[in-house]
């Protein structure tokens, strides 16, 4: 799959708003490119981009579409230093993001950097990437084999696309739990107001906020798209580019149950980290594209899964499904949601989701249906008209 697809539309069918009468006044470059200086309109081929990976944090944008932009760079840009590469590719794509998206950007990085100078981690080793400390030997071993027989040996599908297996070893569960434990110390000593996961969970903390992003990032590359790969091909698969990585707490002082929802990604990794709990129980009610969302659930998607602490659920971020209350104890678990930009740009320009969502998948067969009862009876109405 080509990454090209995605700069390509964008550049080659709209007019950068700041282009005609600027309202561009952060000083970033020198007013319109000359016409000598505009991107091309197909890609040099044969050119090698710089990679732009280790700029990730100072970047406003991806640094795969620092990658992928560069190959349209009029020529005699192309071998000039990354930094002026930057400067002007960093221009251009301001032009494009809308003011309401930039401010966002930057208040967001504003209160990572906050975070970041004033928090002091408990577990320097969480840190960094140390998948044989982190990961449980059976699943390190099929990811170092990477095939589908490998993966089928270590998974089990309690129902079609719900994959569940054994990832996290015990130690450092309890290594995660109690970094999360200091965080959250950290900010009612501070009284730092901190922004929680998502709209649901009013408990709970976005670990790529206080320095668990790398860390998170490597999980995703290494060990959640070679699953992905085999079991989520339809849904960008390998091309998981980017993350939401965070915990959620449920129990007394707590989230108590969460309600039915899908989650904002392509896969969601979910492993339990502990503790002691009863409930808690996930349960699935099938795969819906954002049209038939509402729609009914069929007996057979009707799924429940308890969690296990060390376990990973690893599903469609479009698997309707929810959490039911946890009766007792405490539980917190890890949830790593994975997003791909490419599959994000393709959907735009799809309407038909039969090779995942439920509901597209019926009414597909029912059409199908309805396509050979109308031909059969075109022939016998032919047969009848043959034999009189
Ligand atoms: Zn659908």
């Amino acid at each position: 799959m080509s990454l090209e697809a995605f700069p390509v539309d964008r550049f080659k069918h709209s007019q950068p708003p700041a282009f005609v009468g600027s309202n561009n006044t952060d000083g970033v470059g020198s007013g319109p490119p000359k016409a000598a200086h505009r991107l091309r309109l197909s890609p040099t081929a044969d050119h090698m981009p710089d990679s732009y990976e280790d700029l990730q944090y100072q970047l406003d944008f991806s640094p795969m579409l620092f990658s992928s932009l560069e190959r349209y760079l009029p020529p005699p840009m192309m071998t000039l230093s990354r930094d002026a590469k930057v400067n002007y590719m960093r221009d251009i794509l301001l032009r494009y993001s809308p003011e309401g998206e930039r401010t966002r950007v930057l208040k967001h990085r504003e209160y990572r950097q906050k975070i970041l100078t004033n928090y002091k981690p408990l577990h320097r080793e969480l840190y960094s990437m140390h998948a044989a400390s982190f990961f449980a030997p059976s699943f390190l071993k099929a990811i170092r084999e990477n095939t589908e027989e490998s993966f089928r040996s270590i998974v089990s599908e309690p129902s079609p696309g719900i994959l569940v297996f054994e990832m996290l070893q015990p130690r450092f569960c309890e290594m995660l739990l109690s970094e999360v434990d200091n965080f959250e110390r950290w900010v009612h000593e501070t009284n730092f107001r901190i922004m929680r996961p998502n709209t649901m969970n009013k408990y709970g903390a976005v670990l790529d906020d206080f320095g668990l992003e790398n860390m998170l990032n490597k999980m995703m590359d290494s060990f959640v798209c070679p699953l992905a790969k085999v079991f989520f091909p339809d849904v960008g698969g390998c091309t998981l580019d980017s993350h939401h990585g965070f915990v959620v707490e449920y129990g007394m002082d707590r989230d108590v149950e969460l309600g039915f929802h899908v989650d904002d990604s392509e896969v969601t990794l979910n492993v339990c980290l502990g503790e002691q709990f009863s409930g808690g129980e996930l349960f699935f009610r099938g795969v819906r594209c954002e049209k038939h969302v509402n729609t009914e659930t069929q007996p057979e998607e009707s799924v429940d899964y308890s969690h296990v602490p060390g376990f990973a659920v690893l599903h469609h971020g479009r698997h309707r499904h929810g959490a039911r209350a946890t009766t007792t104890g405490h539980r917190v678990n890890l949830l790593l949601w994975c997003r791909s930009s490419v599959f994000r740009e393709l959907k735009k320009y799809q309407t038909d989701f039969s090779s995942w969502c439920g509901e597209c998948q019926r009414n597909k067969r029912e059409r199908h249906r309805l396509s050979i009862a109308a031909t059969r009876s075109e022939l016998m109405k032919r047969e009848r008209k043959t034999a009189s």
